[in-house]
């Protein structure tokens, strides 16, 4: 039987799982959700004796149902491979009684590549099967990573074009040289004068956009979302907590069943939100510890039930993570509602109308599992600075969050589970902030130069993506107004 998807604020509009992959939004404007979280029923045992491959196979067969045993396998060896530069794909790293997730061995060196490098083929095998001819545009708005990502994702895919906004203004400068020197035909950067709020906004009207979308159809194009409300981005995250648990078993670490618990560096609430699922599939999870930085939204959010976007957007060093809606709490607000689709419409109507909601005392209490913190900017680069002088390990500024949410947790709750760090950037993407934090007076203005100083201290060599950045020529040059992102996408795709 085919697990069905469904809409997050209507539970009649109902989709396969290469229907909702390709859809990315639900036509109402909800997020699909699976109608049931299936149960990974395999010992932790029989786990450890697979590879990040055969693990990835166990867990999305699981979710997609209407796909063959051969197009999933086939998804997964074109996306895990050499493109990482580590054969454990997401290798573990133990460092101050704690072990990293380290998440960002593949092409961009940041965590969205673990589920970047699979979409596109979840994407164009959906099409196939759904007997979709036309080009898919793929539109994404941007904090940073998740742009280069799905640039890199999609680059020349036959039967794909990717128009990637993103905040001028918000992005790390190696961030931003990422995408900007992206090759490939089917390929448009564009910067906005705006932060990824705008950005994401204007692309959610252009995705809404009833009038464009039929000229787009009698032209022979179809929309679909790269970004983290499309399930095909949010299922190859869960696999990633399995293969840490089983990791931590094969190292003795932990016995089977022993619960563990999670730190998440979060803004868009994806990656937390894998690991909700995993845990409600049966991994034995204990806490799933939310880190903010000073967009504190989710903080104030797990402390009070009331969501508030109201306040003032703050540019911090972790950028990914400047965020004050976080799109998928929408499929967390769905689920502790008792997948209750009319109460979250409601809760979204509230937030879109009013810019906050409360949520019911019934709701709260199934919120047991997270635990919310944030950091500040000084906290931030006061853990790089810490976790580099005790257990020389650089971290980045994201990851360096969730440390130290982590920390103040443990000085509080006394928790003494075993817990996974999850590192969504390698420190070389946000070098001059990992080295000002470190301590290095007298920063050279060139990124490459910041880079081969990093390694210096870090002793890891330069990853291959930032080597190429180095001596790559800018391509894209467009900057535009928020209000001016439909008439690009029209332009590039001649629909004026
Ligand atoms: C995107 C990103 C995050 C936030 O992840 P969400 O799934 O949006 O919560 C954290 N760190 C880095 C480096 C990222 O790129």
């Amino acid at each position: 039987m085919n697990l069905m998807y469904h809409s997050t604020r209507n539970s009649n509009i109902r989709a396969t799982a290469s229907q909702a992959i390709l859809q990315g939004l639900s036509p109402d404007g909800g997020l699909f959700v699976p109608e049931s979280i299936p149960q990974l029923t395999k010992s932790i045992d029989e786990l450890a004796g697979m590879n990040y491959r055969e693990l990835a196979y166990e867990v999305l067969s699981l979710y997609l149902t209407d796909y063959t045993q051969e197009e999933i396998k086939d998804c997964i060896s074109k996306a895990y491979d050499h493109k990482f530069d580590s054969p454990d794909i997401a290798p573990l790293y133990k460092a101050g009684g704690v072990h990293y997730l380290e998440l960002f061995h593949g092409a961009t060196i940041a965590f969205k590549d673990m589920a970047l490098s699979i979409l596109p083929h979840l994407l164009t095998t959906a099409a196939r099967k759904n007997n979709i001819s036309d080009e898919i545009v793929i539109l994404t708005a941007t904090s940073g990573d998740t742009g280069k990502a799905a640039l890199a994702g999609f680059a020349d895919v036959e039967g794909t074009k990717i128009i990637v906004f993103y905040p001028k203004d918000g992005v790390s400068s190696v961030q931003e040289k990422q995408m900007v020197t992206q090759k490939g035909d089917n390929t448009y950067v564009i910067g906005i004068r705006g932060n990824f709020d705008d950005a994401q906004t204007g692309v959610k009207k252009i995705f809404g956009d009833k009038d464009l979308e039929e000229r787009m159809s009698k032209a022979g194009y179809r929309f679909s979302s790269a970004n983290s409300i499309n399930i095909g981005r949010l299922l190859p995250q869960i696999i990633y907590y399995f293969h840490s648990y089983v990791e931590l078993y094969r190292r003795k670490e932990i016995i089977e069943g022993e619960h563990i618990n999670f730190v998440v560096p979060t803004g868009n609430f994806g990656n937390i939100l894998a690991a909700y699922y995993a845990k409600q599939m049966g991994l034995p999870v204990g806490k799933l510890i939310c880190a903010s930085n000073d967009n504190k939204v989710l903080f104030d959010f797990f402390q009070t039930g009331v969501y508030d976007r109201k306040r003032e957007f703050i540019l911090t060093i972790s950028p990914s993570m400047d965020i004050l809606v976080s799109s998928n709490l929408e499929r967390l607000l769905y689920h502790i509602a008792g997948d209750d689709a009319s109460k979250t419409k409601e809760l979204m109507e509230a937030l879109s109308s009013r810019g906050r909601y409360e949520i019911t005392p019934d709701m709260r209490k199934n919120l047991e599992d997270f635990v919310g913190g944030y950091a500040t900017i000084n906290e931030t680069s006061a853990t790089i600075h810490k976790v580099y002088t005790e257990a020389k390990y650089v971290i980045d500024t994201h990851t360096a969050v969730a440390t130290s949410v982590y920390e103040k947790y443990i000085d509080k709750d006394k928790d003494r589970v075993k817990t996974v760090i999850v590192a969504t950037a390698s420190p070389y993407k946000f070098a001059e902030s990992v080295l000002n934090a470190i301590g290095i007076k007298e920063l050279p203005n060139d990124d490459y130069e910041q880079a081969v100083l990093l390694r210096e201290i870090s002793g890891i060599e330069i990853p291959v993506a930032v080597e190429e950045i180095h001596r790559a020529e800018i391509r894209h040059k467009i900057v535009c107004e928020t209000d001016e992102m439909k008439t690009e996408v029209e332009e590039i795709l001649k629909i004026i």
